[in-house]
């Protein structure tokens, strides 16, 4: 009896112990006083008593005493850790220092501080970044008419080229010092989105040069010369610049572009001065066609050692007018039918001098460090914010459609198969939302967050992808005839575009996700590898010791949280101090995934070593875990930021629940294909010790997402704020005025319905003339709005797009 009550003291010192990370000293008496009481009753002998005691005070001086344990147990690990590590490239080494680790450190943590996520003011826009919201970009807006610009023109017309350059759209990032709008990353972010509801060409022609490309290196790299000249010629919109990195050969793998630049004398308005021979070949590059400074990313070689004593300097970055001598643009590449200026560009031995180097020569060979340092805040904004303009403009006309068009005599919306699609919409909409703003807001915090812009590229455009077969599926034939009337098809079209730039969504997922986080995020990782290839002698073993320990200890913790999270379902998991009741149990299901997450991580790390970059399969399912604790975090914070408006619930218990569900899911996926299989049973027990609880979300509350979506007001308005509504007569806006009129005619669809079931003779007659009239004007907007374009017979080809430009050259100059 009394040896039972000491074997269930020590399980509960150990449970305790590890739930709380005890430090080792604190073990070390637990155990001393656990084996004291073993020993007693044991009735050893006297001598056998001392024996144990000795070996006991041993072990425990190894352990506590740092000299001792680094000596005898660090020093080897750290031996052994060297020769197994990989070496990393230059450019491995470059890509993971760069950026900041955020709100994602919490999470692979296993303990995240909800309170200090909570605590990060909501962010907000100025009243002059507003205004130019509510102004320019309202206007812009309306200058677009996406059928002429995809179809008629295949480019933006003239004077939406101008009005982009005149009012500073291409300088939104560069600070006002240099005559840009030096906005936020939210404002930044809020105009692409609001661009990218009414057209995408210009969306993308507004954002590139916003994103990573000459401005934002010159920012951060550029000398005060380079800075002075350019910046304020970018902001103006008096130089259209793009960004150069992509080739035949190396598109993913962008560290191996062959493009090749060679230092050497060369002959530079007349006089004979250092410079580079640069020979390239690009190809997708965006606003290449008509750029007229040209960021091109080459290797420099100095083979005759005129710069450096190295022959190879690396990657390189530099400005290049385009109308230098010997530099192709002009040719168009066609993705998808977005239009939006996109091309290749090339050269041979064009030579141009050093100081077009960004940062000048003294930056020759650090372009792959500039790019990496850069490519987060961009990532951050770009492809997240357009992909959430696009699902917010197809809440609002899929939602208005499904009313307007009805079969079997009903608004196609409250058909449950049509709701279903729509509810799923809905809910996307409302975490992209809140993921866009709490990345954004990251950034304007200082962050460069270099996982987390990766979890909201690969999210939002795969989620955006998704919404768009949706509601391609609810649309029908109206989705599929392009033409002025069709205001999604041109959505679907690109959909894939956004897959595959900025870093194609396969490689994001499995190897920037999980793989740049498990080693920018972790804990102590990082440190370790820093300590076993980047120090030496003392220092290394100190710091090896330091972290390896503590990893240690990290790995239990966790091991022991998520087995009894799993077995409370989460009922003691951390939540934020005065959360809302509706929302609590998501904060705390979050804090047992992030334990269980970081258990697994750490576990397949140590079963997998570097094999594990290989098994992207393995890799790509932890990102999603990491992803969805992600998207989470930033609905649970949106909504809290909101006020915690009870009408947006539904759209917050749906996506929450869908996330976790996936969650679970990917951690099933893991488990299942985990190549040491005894450790995989041993996982699954201490992760879903109660099997797998989370469930999908209800199809009750997918209907409430459905009914926002398929309702006007302030809920529908929130969901889809920031979005540009059209109030003209063009093909949306008479889809938001048929909305509007459908949904104020239903009282005398009713009346008619009944009326013709009671069998009067004329149905109409019962109705006074102001419904009549009302029912007529109904009538007339719905039949437009189901109304599908048809074309002559010699639509589309050569000589019938010819007369239609000329028709519009001479409409123009007539305006
Ligand atoms: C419309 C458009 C605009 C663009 N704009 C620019 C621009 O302005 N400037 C510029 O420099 N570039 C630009 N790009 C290039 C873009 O960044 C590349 O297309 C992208 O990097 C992918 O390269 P790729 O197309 O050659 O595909 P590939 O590299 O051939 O990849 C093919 C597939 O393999 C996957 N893959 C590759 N490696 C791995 C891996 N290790 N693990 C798992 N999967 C992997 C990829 O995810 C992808 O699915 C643009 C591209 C397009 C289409």
């Amino acid at each position: 009896m009394a040896g039972l009550a000491l074997a269930a003291a020590a399980l509960a010192v150990f449970l305790l112990f590890a739930y709380f990370a005890l430090p080792l000293v604190a073990w070390t008496i637990a155990v001393a006083l656990l084996g004291w009481g073993a020993c007693a009753l044991a009735g050893f002998s006297v001598t056998a008593n001392l024996v144990l005691a000795a070996a006991f005070v041993v072990a425990a001086a190894v352990l506590n005493l740092a000299f001792l344990r680094r000596a005898l147990i660090t020093n080897q690990i750290l031996a052994v850790y060297r020769r197994i590590l990989p070496d990393m490239s230059q450019t491995e080494k470059e890509a993971i220092d760069a950026g900041t680790v955020w709100w994602d450190g919490d999470l692979f943590s296993g303990k995240p501080d909800w309170d200090k996520l909570l605590a990060v003011p909501a962010p907000k826009l100025s009243e002059e970044e507003q205004a130019f919201l509510d102004g320019p970009v309202e206007e812009l807006c309306a200058m677009c008419d996406d059928w002429e610009i995809t179809h008629e023109r295949q480019d933006l017309p003239p004077q939406v080229w101008q009005f982009i350059k005149d009012k500073g759209f291409l300088g939104m990032i560069i600070p006002k010092k240099f005559g840009g709008l030096g906005f936020s990353a939210l404002a930044h972010s809020a105009v692409v989105m609001k661009l990218s509801t009414r057209s995408s060409a210009t969306a993308i022609t507004v954002m590139v040069p916003n994103s990573l490309g000459p401005g934002e290196l010159l920012l951060h790299y550029g000398t005060d010369e380079q800075k002075n000249y350019y910046l304020p010629r970018l902001a103006k919109g008096l130089e259209v610049p793009c960004f150069a990195l992509t080739n035949p050969e190396a598109g993913s793998d962008a560290a191996a572009i062959p493009d090749r630049g060679v230092v050497c004398k060369g002959i530079w308005q007349g006089k004979e001065v250092l410079g580079m021979r640069v020979t390239w070949d690009k190809r997708y590059i965006t606003l290449g066609p008509v750029a007229t400074l040209l960021g091109l990313a080459f290797r420099l070689y100095d083979p005759e050692k005129l710069i450096s004593d190295k022959e190879d300097l690396g990657i390189t970055c530099a400005l290049v007018p385009t109308n230098t001598p010997g530099v192709n643009i002009g040719r168009r590449h066609m993705p998808l039918n977005a239009v939006f200026q996109n091309g290749p560009n090339w050269g041979k031995d064009v030579f141009m001098p050093l100081d077009w180097i960004i940062g000048g020569r003294d930056f020759a060979g650090k372009g792959w460090m500039m790019l990496m340092g850069c490519l987060a805040a961009g990532r951050a904004i770009s492809l997240p914010t357009s992909s959430v303009g696009g699902t917010k403009a197809l809440t609002r006309f899929t939602g208005a459609y499904a009313r307007v068009r009805a079969q079997f005599k009903t608004p196609i919306g409250r058909l449950e198969g049509v709701e279903e699609a729509l509810g799923r919409i809905a809910a996307h909409t409302y975490m992209m939302d809140a993921t866009r703003v709490m990345t954004a807001g990251a950034v304007d915090l200082g962050e460069k967050p270099a996982v987390l812009s990766a979890i909201a590229k690969y999210h939002m455009t795969e989620r955006a992808r998704s919404c768009v077969n949706d509601a391609m599926d609810i649309h029908g034939g109206k989705g599929i005839c392009l033409g002025p009337n069709n205001w999604i098809g041109r959505g679907y079209q690109i959909a894939p575009v956004a897959i595959t730039v900025e870093g194609a969504n396969i490689l994001t997922r499995t190897l920037i996700i999980f793989g740049q986080g498990a080693i920018r995020c972790h804990p102590y990782v990082l440190r370790e590898m820093r300590a076993a290839k980047e120090m030496h002698g003392a220092e290394a073993s100190r710091e090896f010791d330091d972290a390896f320990t503590s990893h240690a200890g990290h790995v239990l913790s966790n091991g022991v949280r998520t087995l009894v999270y799993g077995l409370t379902k989460a009922a003691f998991a951390p939540i934020p101090e005065g959360c809302s009741a509706e929302t609590r149990h998501y904060y705390r299901h979050v804090s047992r995934l992030s334990a269980a997450f970081a258990f697994l991580a750490d576990v397949s790390m140590l079963a997998m070593g570097g094999a594990l970059k290989r098994k992207e399969k393995i890799s790509g399912r932890l990102g999603d875990v990491l992803s969805m604790m992600y998207l989470v975090s930033a609905t649970l914070k949106r909504y809290e930021d909101m006020g915690r408006i009870k009408a947006d619930l539904p759209l917050v218990r749906w996506s929450v629940r869908d996330a976790l569900y996936d969650a679970q899911q990917a951690l099933d996926g893991i488990l299942s294909n985990f190549p040491v299989k005894p450790l995989a049973r041993l996982l699954r027990w201490t992760i879903f010790p109660l099997g797998m609880t989370f469930r999908p979300p209800l199809d009750k509350v997918n209907r409430e997402c459905a009914q926002i979506a398929l309702q006007p007001g302030a809920a529908r308005d929130r969901l889809t704020a920031g979005m540009y509504v059209p109030r003209g007569d063009d093909a949306t806006g008479i889809l938001e005025a048929a909305f509007s009129a459908a949904v104020a005619c239903e009282p005398i669809d009713k009346k008619l319905r009944e009326a013709q079931k009671g069998g009067a003779a004329d149905p109409w007659a019962i109705l006074t003339a102001e419904e009549n009239a009302q029912w007529q004007r109904k009538e007339t907007l719905r039949k437009q709005v189901i109304k599908v374009d048809d074309f002559p017979q010699d639509f589309g080809r050569a000589e019938a797009m010819q007369r239609l430009s000329s028709e519009k050259t001479v409409s123009v100059r007539a305006a």
